[in-house]
């Protein structure tokens, strides 16, 4: 291990098969070679650290190897291999574009591009980050572009492809570059700790090749590091600790205690979690790619999405089976609204702490509010736990919940321990409970603040919500006269029917659906509510006339004179 070099050199592919993750584009390569249909220009394009300028090596080498085998690899025997390889070869240039972005640089390159090779076949011009290369520098470079001499190859690479002015793109071929499977990093890295006589958990592995994200060099890097760390044993254990990497076991932990409704646990776990040093917002990421994990295992179709190890797979199985796919969606929102809020947030630690207790509420279930008594209440802190049944309050479990509540946190209040004590904590649901648990999806899934109201109202109820509503509108006379025109009816399934008497009606009505919905639900505490329109098809004498045009019409079918009257005039219908 003294003289361990860096992955990252001592590993990078010296053969087409041997580059990691890319298959289609070396293939696609060395068919180009066998069959010499070699393109002048070619754009590599894909993130950082995926193989581009090591792919760009092998195919420069490959075309000059003066003994190709049979897959058209190099030989890696002949002189001009052993060049490339020693790099000493005369045939490849280099110019990362990045910091010689200047036309005095391209220039440069162009004249040493009329040089033919004095060995091999073909000269390589490799530019990488070509994308920064200065507005002049693309210009002077055009040319060149256009009429290379016979003998250059050029290799643009960059991580922006965006970025590349039309002109260039359409010279040359364009390669995409994918970001690496995590399994193929697994892989790999696999491959070199027995190379290496490095003892591993595949998990540790897994781990590294997460935090790679795709980019092989990362993940190279990243594996030296916990090398240089950890010895010749790669544990998963080593690779969190070295990594700084919250276990996944925290994550399987909290959401158990989310389906048991166990406040008090997860705030011990999430005080674990802060205390080990980690940040809330770090966590509240992690547990919404959790969820998102989660929801992805419960189909196997998407279960390719899930990008760990074996172990963790199983466990998420697991996990996903216990989770009503209702649980998750809701569970990703409350997560997701905390992680956008958080920023924003004074008290951090709060923010997430109320996250975690509205997650440990989603399974609760949901009594009937007090409609006179949540009238009053235009908000509510905790919502869902506004009224739990008394028979399921276990007293000494509240009370050992708070005692560890002010014992782990005592610098923070979480609201008044009268609101505390309103939370009831079922202690076992059991699988079928959970699944069976229908959590009510709110209609409007983009208003990331909604929380799921269930409470029964009646017409009166409705009517009654309808007017108030209604009078805030009174500085809109259109809106106004169509709400108060008619009463609204209360229908099957909370759906709230509206007889509207025209088109005009029915487009301003579609216009303030959501502000109506919206008002209907916070009023009526349902999250349930539809509106459904109809339309007034019995165009009877007695029908209110609301556009002007409407009118005009109406009066027009009473008198056709009227039709010539605003022709002659050249009038409009005001
Ligand atoms: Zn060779």
């Amino acid at each position: 291990m003294d003289n361990f070099i860096v992955s990252a050199r001592k590993y990078r592919p010296s053969t087409f098969k041997s580059v990691v993750g890319q298959a289609s584009i070396t293939t696609t390569l060395k068919n180009a070679i066998k069959s010499n249909h070699l393109a002048q220009a070619y754009l590599f394009c894909g993130p950082r650290g995926v193989g581009k300028t090591t792919c760009a090596r092998i195919f420069a080498k490959t075309i000059n190897c003066i003994n190709l085998d049979d897959n058209t690899e190099p030989c890696n025997t002949c002189e001009s291999c052993n060049s490339f390889n020693e790099n000493r070869s005369y045939n490849i240039h280099e110019l990362d574009a990045a910091s010689n972005n200047s036309v005095e640089d391209i220039r440069n390159l162009i004249e040493q591009v009329r040089i033919p090779p004095q060995v091999g076949k073909y000269s390589i011009y490799i530019i990488d980050e070509v994308h920064m290369l200065s507005s002049q520098a693309f210009n002077a470079f055009l040319k060149t572009l256009e009429e290379p001499p016979a003998h250059a190859i050029f290799i643009l690479a960059t991580t922006e492809k965006h970025k590349i002015i039309p002109t260039i793109l359409s010279r040359c071929q364009i390669f995409d570059f994918n970001r690496i499977r995590i399994d193929d990093t697994v892989e790999y890295l696999e491959y070199i700790s027995k190379n290496e006589n490095i003892t591993y958990e595949i998990e540790g592995l897994n781990i590294i090749a997460q935090k790679a994200d795709g980019a092989m060099r990362d993940a190279l890097s990243i594996f030296d590091q916990v090398v240089s760390f950890s010895g010749s044993e790669i544990t998963y254990q080593k690779v969190i600790d070295n990594l700084n990497v919250l276990d996944y076991d925290y994550y399987f932990r909290i959401v158990d205690s989310f389906l048991k409704n166990n406040i008090s646990d997860n705030l011990l776990i999430f005080n674990e979690i802060i205390d080990k040093g980690f940040d809330a917002h770090h966590f509240i990421n992690g547990l919404s790619e959790h969820l998102r994990n989660l929801l992805v295992s419960r189909d196997n179709s998407t279960l390719q999405l899930l990008e760990v190890g074996a172990v963790i797979r199983e466990r998420y199985k697991e996990q996903a089976n216990i989770c009503s796919p209702d649980f998750i969606f809701e569970a990703l929102q409350i997560s997701n609204k905390c992680d956008i809020s958080y920023r924003l947030s004074k008290n951090k630690r709060l923010h997430v702490e109320l996250a975690l207790i509205e997650l440990c509420n989603i399974t609760t279930e949901k009594k009937k509010p007090d409609l006179v008594e949540s009238k009053n209440r235009e908000k509510e802190v905790f919502p869902k736990a506004e009224k739990p049944k008394e028979t399921k309050k276990d007293s000494s479990s509240n009370v050992s919940r708070d005692n560890t509540v002010k014992k782990h946190q005592p610098s923070i209040q979480i609201g008044k321990p009268s609101e505390f004590g309103s939370f009831s904590i079922k202690e076992k649901l059991t699988q079928t409970q959970v699944s069976n648990h229908n959590v009510k999806k709110a209609e409007s899934k983009s208003d990331e603040n909604e929380v799921v109201m269930n409470n029964n109202f009646t017409q009166e109820d409705l009517v009654a919500a309808w007017t108030k509503f209604s009078d805030t509108t009174s500085d809109r006379p259109r809106v106004f006269n169509t709400l108060t025109s008619k009463k609204p009816q209360l229908g099957q399934n909370t759906t709230v029917s509206f007889v509207v008497e025209n088109k005009a009606q029915k487009n301003m009505m579609d216009e303030i659906r959501n502000e109506l919905l919206g008002n209907l639900k916070r009023l009526l505490q349902n999250t349930n509510i539809k509106l459904q329109l109809t339309m007034n098809e019995s165009k009877s004498e007695g029908n209110k006339l609301y556009t002007t045009e409407d009118r005009f019409k109406h009066l027009l079918s009473k008198n056709e004179n009227l039709a010539l009257l605003k022709q002659e005039f050249n009038l409009d219908i005001e």
